[in-house]
């Protein structure tokens, strides 16, 4: 089949990568034109695992291209797949001005029998605004171009194997037709045994919403765990390992730290909550969810201070500054708001990622950062891990200890094994724990 992707940035560029993989002829657009010349010659705008091949194998093989022109992305296409971003405007509400921007130009140049596939992040009842909005722009076709629903659940880090094995596949539609093709779109995945959920159209965008917050909860369930734990002497690894063993509640996004971050969750709960309220429903509880993952960073904070006292004349590296790891993603980043407190309380910040740094500065010009992570611990009264990337399980607690001005360790993510640093002089704080002090391990 012929597909159009509207949008190349982190989920439509694995959108373009997984259809040309499985057969389908797809060409991707994009509003920067220099991510476009970007990936015509084969340069990847952003780090993602197995990408990059991915792109480049679809490319060689004549199924995939990228052009500047939307029409090229919707002429003669079955599929026309809208994956622009929805930021949050200042009211919480989702920013839906790229979502019909990108549909305009896709309806300028649609014909009969398309079909517009929404896999943008969108509150329940945008599709009908924009079956509406082909009606007024083009009466010609209006009836015959229809609007579906398919929300994206990747994971950044792991975003073309979880396009390529799907848990589950969302489609929203009004009518047969649409369904049937659809179906015939994710066949080849469907036919290697993933599941597609068939609904109606607001139920499939109120649905990714619905995960996200849920996932979100999960999170914020943890840390308001942790606060607890800390309090009573209680150890949240230990509580949310009971917890997980009950196959009702299940282990993941039980982890306890320094909370979410990235794209997703914190833009889809306001705009969830914006949603739940225009349609006369107080969802207190996303706010609640909201205001413990902001309580998370503060924690951290806390324990850096009660480390190091007054922090004005304190040097504190962070170790990763991604989102989270898999990714050089820092939009939200957890690190990069304890690095923004962290300075107005006087502190010099120092950074390192494996994947992020560069992207870290872009964000966050003021940011030092490190090509490794005994740089960034250089001199440093306390290290923070912010973002559980493997190689620090590998850490020289030895070397770290020798170079540091202080031997301080803060374990936002819970990913070190506290011991090990003890018995290398630290003073250990991990997330939801008792603290370890050398000597009294
Ligand atoms: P992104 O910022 O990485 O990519 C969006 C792309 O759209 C950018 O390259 C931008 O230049 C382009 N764009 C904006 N307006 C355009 C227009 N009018 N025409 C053509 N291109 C345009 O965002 P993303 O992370 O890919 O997210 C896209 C959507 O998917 C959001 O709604 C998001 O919530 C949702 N989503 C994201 C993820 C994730 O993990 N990133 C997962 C599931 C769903």
């Amino acid at each position: 089949m012929r597909v159009g992707v509207i949008g190349t940035g982190h989920v439509g560029l694995i959108t373009c990568a997984s259809f040309a993989a499985v057969g389908h002829d797809v060409v991707g657009t994009d509003a920067d034109r220099s991510k476009i010349d970007a990936l015509s010659t084969g340069d990847m705008p952003f780090h993602e695992p197995g990408v990059a091949d991915s792109i480049r194998a679809g490319m060689a093989g004549g199924r995939l291209s990228f052009s500047h022109e939307t029409a090229d992305a919707v002429r003669e296409a079955d599929v026309v797949f809208v994956c622009v971003g929805t930021p949050a405007r200042a009211s919480g509400e989702a920013n839906l001005v790229a979502v019909e921007q990108a549909a305009r130009e896709v309806v300028a140049h649609a014909s009969a029998g398309l079909v517009i596939a929404e896999k943008s992040t969108v509150p329940a009842g945008t599709a009908d605004r924009l079956t509406r909005s082909v009606a007024l722009q083009r009466p010609d076709i209006a009836g015959s171009v229809e609007v579906v629903s398919n929300p994206e659940f990747l994971r950044e880090g792991h975003a073309l194997h979880d396009a390529m094995h799907p848990e589950r596949i969302l489609v929203g539609a009004d009518s047969d037709a649409a369904f049937d093709v659809m179906r015939r779109l994710y066949e080849p995945f469907t036919s290697e045994g993933a599941r597609l959920i068939e609904t109606d159209i607001r139920t499939a965008e109120l649905a990714k919403h619905a995960c996200n917050a849920f996932l979100a909860l999960k999170i914020s369930y943890a840390n308001a765990l942790a606060r607890l734990c800390e309090r009573a002497g209680a150890d949240v690894e230990a509580v949310t390992e009971v917890m997980g063993a009950d196959s009702r509640i299940g282990p993941a996004f039980l982890n306890a730290g320094l909370g979410y971050g990235g794209y997703c969750f914190p833009k889809d709960l306001v705009a969830f909550d914006h949603l739940a309220s225009s349609l006369g429903y107080d969802f207190a509880m996303l706010r609640e969810v909201a205001r413990i993952n902001d309580e998370a960073i503060d924690a951290t904070l806390e324990k850096v201070r009660d480390a190091l006292w007054n922090l004005e004349d304190k040097r504190v590296a962070l170790l990763g500054l991604a989102f989270k790891p898999g990714t050089d993603d820092v939009r939200i980043a957890p690190a990069l708001m304890l690095a923004q407190r962290l300075r107005e309380l006087g502190a010099t910040v120092v950074g390192y990622d494996p994947h992020a740094a560069e992207s870290a500065v872009r964000a966050q010009p003021e940011l030092e950062v490190a090509p490794t992570a005994y740089e960034a611990a250089r001199e440093a009264h306390c290290v923070v891990l912010c973002t559980e990337w493997e190689e620090f399980q590998e850490l020289d607690f030895d070397k770290l200890g020798e170079i540091m001005a202080t031997r301080v360790f803060v374990d936002g993510r819970n990913a070190i094994d506290g011991e090990r640093a003890v018995a290398h002089g630290f003073h250990f704080y991990p997330t939801g724990r008792r603290p370890l002090t050398p000597g009294r391990a």
